[in-house]
């Protein structure tokens, strides 16, 4: 593979090595990616973990202090925004509020001198895209704020940018109407088959979302993955943690034969199977992660390896699951979660019983991080 010939298998986006740091805080910490056209890329993170900054230096809005960044094959790291193939669309929306929604979105086409006839058109397009065109003539102080997130979306969407970059698009937002436009967002995208990348700090908008997402830590890429790879594979603690729920168990290796490894925890109180097929040594200390779901009432599953005993002593009901806090004889407490369809056939669990739980060594992962 050579990195530097631009051709058809070039990605869309290509950053190098990129650091930014604000006084003493690396906000970026010599991060590389890539990423391939037509991709719905999501910088997920929580706050400060440099995000924002990595998406402002994409878009030329803040210049790298080391490393390059590459657009189409083309070096961008020292272009101005406006030279760049990118349009953003801010978290705030900034549109000018003295303006018609028709006018902010053709205030960009004006600006690069587009002939009339093809600024209406655009602009006609892009608003049936979003389904604004009844909104046209009325000011953004009355729009509501899933409306003025749908002008400035058409706004970003009227250049035809190679890539569009998305500040927390969704983030103005009550909880129904973000689920909600986050299809739509989807959908949108498909339909262009333009490169998006999402900052977002909302792991189930990035899952929903996403082809690929980016998890950021302290201005480094923690894990860069598919939703699903991510959730069912994560690579450390803190991406483990950070998407969904996961139980945790610290322990040491004491086997290891073809690809099952055999740990003591003291924290489940017994020793654990996990499938992994990297070689560990005998006494590393290793983390075994399992997801709530993964666990089974061991009565109605009388052939898992791993069994743990506990008392329940919450219970969430959540509609369609429930979740159970069950704490074991180390004090630590795990959850594990059950359909509820399936807790009525099987036998209702209640607050305060013993119960004994068990998975299988497939459902479970080695973590070294
Ligand atoms: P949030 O979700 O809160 O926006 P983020 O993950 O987007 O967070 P950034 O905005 O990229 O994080 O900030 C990363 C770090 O860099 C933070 O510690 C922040 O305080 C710092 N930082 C960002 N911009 C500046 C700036 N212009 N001047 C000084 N420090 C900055």
């Amino acid at each position: 593979d050579n990195l530097w010939a631009a051709s058809d298998e070039e990605p869309i986006v290509r950053i190098e090595g990129v650091t930014k740091t604000f006084g003493a805080t690396y906000a970026v910490d010599d991060v590389s990616l890539t990423i391939q056209r037509g991709e719905f890329f999501s910088l997920l993170g929580s706050s400060g973990c440099g995000k924002t900054t990595l998406l402002r230096m994409l878009g030329g809005f803040e210049t790298p202090d080391s490393g390059r960044i590459y657009i189409d094959g083309q070096d961008v790291t020292d272009l101005p925004p406006y030279l760049r193939p990118v349009n953003m669309m801010f978290q705030n929306y900034a549109l000018f509020p003295h303006m018609t929604v028709a006018q902010n979105i053709a205030y960009g086409l004006k600006q690069d001198r587009m002939p009339k006839p093809v600024i209406a058109e655009r602009v006609a397009e892009v608003m049936a895209l979003v389904q604004i065109s009844q909104l046209a003539e009325r000011k953004p102080q009355q729009l509501s704020g899933g409306q003025r997130q749908r002008v400035a979306l058409a706004r970003a969407l009227a250049k035809h940018p190679k890539i569009l970059l998305l500040d927390e698009p969704l983030g103005a937002l009550d909880k129904k109407l973000r689920e909600q436009t986050q299809f739509e967002l989807v959908n949108i995208q498909e339909r262009l088959g333009i490169t998006f990348v999402v900052v977002t700090h909302d792991q189930e908008e990035a899952m929903t979302m996403s082809s690929r997402i980016a998890l950021m830590h302290d201005g480094r890429i923690e894990q860069m993955d598919t939703p699903r790879r991510m959730y069912e594979f994560p690579a450390t603690r803190y991406a483990a943690n950070f998407i969904g729920l996961v139980n945790l168990f610290s322990g040491y290796v004491t086997e290891h034969e073809d690809d099952l490894v055999t740990l003591h925890s003291d924290e489940a109180g017994c020793d654990l199977q996990v499938h992994h097929s990297q070689p560990l040594a005998s006494g590393m200390e290793v983390t075994v992660a399992v997801r709530p779901e993964k666990i089974r009432v061991y009565e109605q599953h009388r052939d898992l390896p791993n069994r743990i005993h506990g008392v329940i002593e919450e219970i969430a009901y959540l509609g369609d699951v429930s979740i159970y806090h069950v704490k074991l004889a180390s004090g630590k407490t795990i959850q594990f979660t059950q359909s509820n369809v399936q807790a009525l056939a099987e036998q209702p669990l209640t607050w305060g019983q013993e119960v004994a739980l068990g998975w299988s060594a497939d459902s479970c992962g080695v973590l070294t991080l």
